[in-house]
């Protein structure tokens, strides 16, 4: 087993999976990258976090600049031919790229600006702007891992999965996550924590378990499902973010037009069901009169036959808090 296999078979015995949301299983994309047979092959690490209440990149990248590089470095080593992308948003680039210029000085390692909102994270719409072009997510497969940037096999992956892999070579890897729990507490915060903790487990042990009447939003700002403190014996599904909400203090109209702006600014208007989807769910949530039966309807539309995961993910919202709060 040559050295490159040797660090894919770490990536695998130690488990990990990306941590951006979708859980693949790190080891498996490397090596698929690896194993095609291309003239030039691309890695992004995606520090683009653009959900409300997701913030755990921008911790790593701030606290632990030098691990994230040093699982860029690991890929770069890992995958021939291979020239990387350190993407961010506006707000990191501003932040975090001078010291990442410096820690990647003299490595094939190109820092990124985004220019775009949240789907321009989503990882087929990175490469559409790294390539200069709108963030328009691409049909899959072909996958990234086999056709990507321009056409080359690319290893996307976020700034937390870099951070592992940095973590699994200094043999210092626990399988943990970082969480982020904000909104009706005394301070936002990330935290470490076995991958495995449920949300209960994390409020607790965070001294964050309100004593007021409450729900929470689990796995991101605007898609995150709503559960309440009975369900709450569950790990986080999407991105590790738990948002905490007095049930007193919340108006759930408020809240449902919030995220229905925040779908409406940030979808692409490429396809019809997420499009005119989104728009009726916002005009009904400025009336306050809801149709159920209709928005069920329209739920089931939007989840089946939406091009991509943002347009298929936005019932889960709406539909968990008026089941469940209302
Ligand atoms: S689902 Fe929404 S964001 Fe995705 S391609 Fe369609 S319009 Fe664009």
């Amino acid at each position: 087993m040559d050295k490159k296999e040797d660090m894919i078979a770490k990536i695998k015995e130690a488990g990990l999976t990306g941590r951006g949301g979708a859980g693949f299983p790190t080891g498996v994309k490397w090596e698929m990258v690896k194993s095609q047979k291309a003239d030039k092959k691309y890695i992004i690490c995606n520090g683009s976090e653009g959900e409300p209440g997701v913030f755990k990149d921008k911790y790593l990248l701030e606290k632990y600049p030098e691990v994230v590089v040093e699982g860029i470095k690991i890929a770069l080593e890992t995958v021939d031919h291979s020239l990387a992308y350190i993407y961010l948003n506006k707000e990191y680039y501003k932040q975090f790229s001078k010291k990442l210029e410096k820690l990647c000085d003299g490595l094939p390692i190109v820092i990124f600006e985004k220019k775009w909102g949240y789907l321009g994270g989503e990882e087929t719409a990175v490469c559409e702007v790294i390539e200069g072009k709108r963030p328009i997510v691409r049909k899959k497969p072909p996958f990234p891992g086999e056709s990507g940037l321009w056409g080359f096999p690319t290893l996307v992956n976020n700034v937390e999965t870099f951070y592992h892999v940095g973590r699994i070579k200094e043999g210092n890897f626990k399988n943990t996550k970082f969480f982020c729990v904000s909104g009706d507490v005394k301070k936002e915060c990330v935290w470490e924590f076995p991958a495995e903790y449920t949300i209960r487990q994390v409020l607790e042990e965070t001294g964050n378990f309100p004593e007021f009447d409450f729900f929470v939003q689990a796995g991101g700002g605007a898609s995150g499902e709503i559960l309440l403190p009975s369900e709450l014996d569950q790990e986080i599904c999407g991105a590790s973010s738990i948002i905490i909400f007095n049930k007193e203090k919340t108006d759930p109209y408020e809240l449902m037009r919030k995220w229905a702006e925040f779908f409406l600014e940030e979808n692409c208007d490429k396809c019809v069901p997420c499009r005119e989807g989104v728009y009726r769910i916002s005009e009904m949530v400025k009336t306050e009169k809801l149709d159920r039966e209709f928005l069920n309807e329209l739920f089931f539309v939007l989840e089946n036959t939406s091009f991509c995961s943002l347009g298929r993910g936005v019932a889960v919202p709406f539909r968990s808090l008026i089941n469940k709060v209302l």
